[in-house]
């Protein structure tokens, strides 16, 4: 491969690679930074002192002094220019499912007649529930179709009011063409929605120059935000004085410490905050965020997609038994390699022992979430191994990595 992570470092490019700046341990090859990120190493002095300094010493004062009342704001700032989005159109707060709803709601109230939610089937379930619910609590005929992966795209047409997708399929790791289907939705006068979980932070995202309506994220994958860590949601600024938030919480309100009776929406993009925003979370995930500083995305991408090659190559050569489940072609892939395998969720239990981490979803696809930041073909090529070892010794023919945990 021409330029591992290695190869930039020793050429004196533009590195990308800082494992360093990871609590890692050596031996452990971690291919699930798209489930929950590791911890980066200034994280536990900033909440440190985050509790103690600010909760502790600053106490209620801490709002003004220590400016969390800005701190989602801030966060906000540093997201949007991950996910081309322009300055102010991005809130951060809740979990990516309620801004899901959040945005969902919002739409609702731009479609007209129009009453079916177009989605995918093989979309991440809790996308599904939330839609159901809000389809369920608005009533008003609102329903959602969510059709086989194949044949949504072709099924955007003037019957559907709301395109919700999410841009690259968490299990499978294909990736959508953000712009063809925006342009699509639009054509058919229907409003999108992306769910960027597994984008934000894996390769440049175009929200903006695709013209999408709304999106939301995911702060704990690739962002390394820490498990629970706030999502974020964006809202296109051509949408953002007209929709009116469903959750209209004092944090949304003009003036919240007006304490008016009435609510009066924030402008633009901060009405859409509900609550109080959690800081202590809020604080790792600013924190964990500056890794991103100087970052090229674009490097990322690329770096991401010859890593991922090279996993493939070697897996489909040493373990015919796995069956790909990601397109072979690296631009139709997201930050991700999937296999199938019936024993999938031995054959991950054995890997894990073994000091390669990466994740089962059910019913039988073994996840590898590929992210230059901290992996290297080194990495990549000692994961193959090991999987190999596994394979071809039955390593994982064992009662003990059977037994379901409650989270895979
Ligand atoms: C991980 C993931 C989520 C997570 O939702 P939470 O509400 O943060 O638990 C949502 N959507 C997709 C597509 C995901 O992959």
């Amino acid at each position: 491969m021409s330029h591992s992570s290695a190869d930039q470092t020793r050429e004196g490019g533009t590195s990308l690679y800082r494992r360093d700046r990871f609590l890692l341990e050596d031996e452990l090859v971690y291919l699930d930074g798209n489930s929950l990120g590791p911890l980066p190493r200034s994280v536990p002095d900033r909440l440190a002192s985050a509790v103690r300094g600010e909760w502790g010493r600053s106490l209620v004062k801490g709002w003004n002094e220590a400016e969390w009342f800005d701190l989602p704001g801030k966060v906000a700032r540093r997201i949007e220019p991950l996910i081309g989005a322009d300055p102010e159109t991005v809130a951060v707060g809740d979990s990516t499912s309620v801004n899901l709803f959040k945005v969902l709601a919002a739409a609702v109230g731009l479609v007209g007649q129009r009453r079916r939610i177009l989605s995918d089937a093989g979309n991440f379930p809790s996308d599904l529930y939330v839609a159901q619910g809000l389809s369920r609590l608005v009533k008003d005929g609102f329903e959602v179709a969510a059709l086989p992966s194949e044949e949504v795209e072709a099924a955007i047409d003037d019957t559907v009011a709301i395109v919700m997708l999410t841009e690259v399929d968490y299990r499978t790791g294909r990736r959508r063409n953000m712009k063809a289907v925006t342009e699509a939705a639009h054509d058919a006068g229907a409003i999108i929605i992306w769910d960027l979980a597994h984008s934000a932070g894996a390769f440049p995202v175009r929200l903006s120059e695709c013209g999408a309506d709304f999106a939301v994220g995911c702060g704990y994958k690739f962002l390394n935000g820490g498990p629970g860590a706030p999502a974020f949601l964006y809202v296109a600024p051509r949408h953002s004085d007209v929709v009116s938030p469903a959750i209209a919480g004092w944090m949304g309100h003009a003036e919240p410490f007006a304490f008016e009776p009435s609510y009066r929406p924030g402008e633009g993009i901060k009405k859409m905050q509900a609550g109080t925003p959690p800081i202590l979370s809020m604080t790792a995930l600013n924190e964990a965020l500056t890794l991103y500083e100087d970052v090229d995305l674009a490097a990322l991408e690329r770096e991401s997609q010859c890593l991922g090659d090279m996993f493939i190559s070697a897996v489909m050569q040493h373990c015919p038994d796995l069956e790909l489940a990601s397109p072979r072609t690296a631009a139709e892939r997201g930050s991700q390699v999937s296999f199938r395998h019936p024993e999938g969720y031995a054959i991950m239990q054995a890997l894990i022992d073994r000091n390669v981490i990466g994740d089962f979803r059910a019913p039988d696809i073994l996840r590898f979430g590929i992210t230059p930041l901290y992996t290297n073909a080194t990495d990549i090529q000692r994961a193959a191994t090991v999987l190999s070892e596994i394979i071809h010794g039955r390593l994982w023919d064992r009662d003990a990595y059977r037994v379901r945990a409650a989270v895979t």
